[in-house]
């Protein structure tokens, strides 16, 4: 598996093609326009060329990854992946589109992964070309920093597609956890009730943003606050995961909370829109209220 395609080159896929290319594979990756593939390309410069200003990464090593990076406009070019990983918005419709495109060039062994955050893979994988080549690889955010991938198999997933994909994530220096096909997975089905919570808590005042996430980040003795994480995820994404909890359990536990719903319709999506539960138009986050 030389070679491997990135749809998608938002925050995970970007992050998805700058590992993958550090460890040494040759990268295609596209997004909906050769433009927005650019600055997904872009921005994996700047996060190397800090990386290389703060003496983590050599300036060969930086180039030399950034040389096996491609944008490219569309799937049609990746017949030769051994690998394509899927990571576009977190919308069924948008990936069964995807797959379909991709079921036009996908090689005769080569493997599909996708890294959704909540959709079922066995139900994904109906929308696929090849079911048993077809496996769930959940990556974290920031990819380059976080050192888990979630393994999901579906009903389909054959045992040379798992194989597969543990040497690749052994070649990215990821550690693995294998999931079941269940709403969330792992991670997410322990996180995501609680950023949820922590929303439901701020539309009823039960306190501030600040404190909301200063109880956490000290009381818990987390790394940070629920609202600044469920910002950094992207709140568009953290309402697509929790909607899929709602509805793929059943259970009212996992009901959306209604300032969540609203924010994503105000378009206020975090970071990514430099408005959340923070301002970040600033140089340091202000809390919304
Ligand atoms: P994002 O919004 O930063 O990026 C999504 C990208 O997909 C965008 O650049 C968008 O233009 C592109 N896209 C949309 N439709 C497309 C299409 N038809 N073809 C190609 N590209 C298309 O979102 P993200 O945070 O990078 O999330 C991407 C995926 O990764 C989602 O499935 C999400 O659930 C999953 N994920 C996210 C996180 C996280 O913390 N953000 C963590 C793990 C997994």
């Amino acid at each position: 598996m030389q070679s491997v395609g990135v749809i998608g080159a938002g925050q995970m896929g970007a992050g998805i093609a700058q590992e993958s290319a550090q460890a040494g594979y040759h990268v295609l990756l596209t997004d909906v326009s050769k433009e927005r593939a650019d600055a997904g390309k872009a921005g994996i410069g700047r996060q190397l060329a800090r990386a290389v200003e703060k003496g983590k990464l050599d300036s060969e090593a930086m180039d030399a990854a950034l040389a096996r990076i491609e944008t490219v406009d569309g799937v049609a070019a990746m017949g030769n992946c051994g690998l394509i990983v899927e990571a576009a918005t977190e919308r069924e419709e948008i990936k069964r589109a995807i797959f379909a495109e991709v079921g036009k060039v996908l090689g005769g062994s080569a493997i599909l992964a996708s890294n959704t955050s909540s959709i079922p893979i066995t139900r994904l994988a109906q929308a696929t070309p090849d079911p048993a080549r077809f496996i769930g690889v959940h990556f974290f955010n920031p990819v380059p920093v976080m050192g888990l991938i979630e393994i999901i198999r579906g009903l389909a997933t054959s045992d040379a597609t798992v194989a597969a994909i543990e040497t690749y994530a052994a070649a990215l220096g990821k550690q693995v956890v294998r999931a079941n096909d269940a709403p969330g997975f792992i991670v997410n089905r322990v996180l995501m009730p609680m950023l949820n919570e922590a929303c439901f808590a701020l539309g009823e005042g039960v306190a501030t943003i600040r404190d909301i996430d200063l109880a956490c980040q000290l009381g818990l003795n987390h790394p940070m606050g629920p609202l600044t994480l469920a910002d950094f995820i992207g709140l568009d994404t953290c309402l697509e995961i929790t909607r899929v909890l709602f509805e793929g359990t059943g259970d009212p536990k996992f009901r959306p909370a209604p300032l969540l719903i609203k924010y994503v319709e105000a378009g206020w999506y975090g970071r990514k829109t430099r408005r959340g539960f923070y301002d970040y138009s600033g140089e340091e986050p202000v809390p919304t209220r």
